[in-house]
């Protein structure tokens, strides 16, 4: 898979080659389904006659070693990219592989094939590893419960690849797909829409597939298809609003789209008195609070204020519910607009733009999709 953005791990392991490497929780759940499916199933299925603990201790080892191959195809994607100059966050493991989250798109269409290619092809190799030492030991004839184990191994590796090259963003093949359109066509944005719209057809076609399976051939296995190629078709939309996006926002500045201020109230004034003086203003959902000496302190909410208990409002001050800088988006007046999109849109409360220790302006979500419509608005009239 590719970058994507949101998806936090739960637990982080370190970090191997200057990258971070975490898992999300739902690795633990995958983790124990396939070790339970394959010391009781697959395992006994290919190699009978041997003990519980033989078959558990396989499928222990199998789950991990298959965690390390997730890793490895995400570690591919990572290194590649990064030998482009695309900074690479970090590298999630989760419920459905991984996630390399990488902080910028390849800088041409060679690079952008690179990257997306390292994934899959790792995961070639890994198949072709896991089957050597599989069919080697398959020959001498010496313990079947290893070599069907390490066949599995090949066999899941090889799916994984497979899969990973259907045509369509978000997954690898997509971004195959979107990186040769590119270099064709010499148009990233085109690219970029077809392999979204191939994507959406690949989802579909997987949903239609699990479908079948379920009210067919009442197989219920048809139910991971299902959910598969909904993910994928949420991913891709996600991926293509985010495309939009950024494309609306090329070249803007934060000092674009910020508003001044609105009046400003201090850590120490009471409530009541601030009630008052914002009464008097342009109404506003959030105001900024400083500190007596001027400085950013946070902001307070009129939603906060008002929910203040009648008995404890004469007493209360600004900082007793004031929301501090800490847990705000604080930004600059140069800040790229796609890169504060993020932080603003994931926030919900309003930005604050500090320029030298002074608070000059807010930047809020209606403010940015106002500039975001105004924008597509005045590209689709004046090719630039
Ligand atoms: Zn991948």
């Amino acid at each position: 898979m590719g970058e994507e953005d949101g998806m936090r791990p739960t637990l982080k392991l370190g970090s191997i080659a200057g990258i971070p490497v975490g898992v999300h929780w739902s690795v633990l759940v995958i983790m124990l389904l396939l070790g339970q499916g394959l010391a009781t199933a697959v395992l006994p299925a290919g190699a009978p006659g041997v003990s519980t603990g033989a078959y558990w201790t396989a499928a222990a080892a199998v789950t991990v070693l298959f965690l390390l191959s997730l890793l490895a195809h995400e570690l591919s994607h990572a290194v590649v990219a990064r030998h482009y100059g695309v900074p690479v966050k970090r590298i999630t493991l989760w419920l459905l592989g991984g996630v390399a989250e990488l902080e910028a798109e390849p800088p041409h269409a060679r690079a952008d094939l690179l990257v997306a290619i390292a994934g899959p092809l790792a995961s070639l190799g890994a198949a072709a590893v896991f089957g050597a030492a599989a069919g080697g030991l398959y020959l001498t004839g010496l313990a079947p419960l290893v070599w069907v184990a390490l066949g599995w191994l090949a066999l899941v590796n090889a799916v994984l690849a497979v899969f990973n090259l259907l045509p369509g963003a978000p997954l690898d093949g997509g971004r195959v797909l979107r990186a040769a359109l590119w270099w064709w066509r010499g148009d990233r944005a085109f690219a970029a829409r077809a392999a979204a719209r191939t994507g959406m057809v690949v989802s579909a076609l997987l949903i239609a597939a699990g479908t079948l399976q379920i009210v067919w051939a009442a197989d219920f296995g048809g139910l991971w298809l299902v959910l598969l190629g909904w993910f994928l078709l949420f991913a891709g939309q996600a991926e293509q609003a985010d495309a939009r996006l950024r494309g609306a926002l090329a070249g803007l500045a934060v000092r674009d789209a910020m508003i001044p201020p609105p009046v400003s109230g201090y850590v120490t004034q009471r409530l009541t008195d601030f009630a008052d003086v914002a009464a008097a203003q342009r109404p506003a959902d959030a105001y900024p609070v400083l500190d007596p000496d001027g400085r950013p302190a946070g902001l307070v909410t009129l939603f906060a204020m008002a929910r203040v208990p009648e008995a404890r409002r004469p007493e209360a001050t600004l900082r007793d519910v004031r929301i501090p800088l800490e847990r705000l988006a604080v930004l600059s007046p140069d800040t790229p607009l796609d890169e504060a999109a993020r932080s603003v849109v994931s926030s919900r409360l309003p930005a604050l733009v500090i320029d030298q220790g002074i608070l000059v302006g807010l930047l809020t979500t209606a403010d940015l999709n106002r500039l975001i419509d105004l924008s597509t608005l005045r590209k689709g009239r004046a090719p630039s």
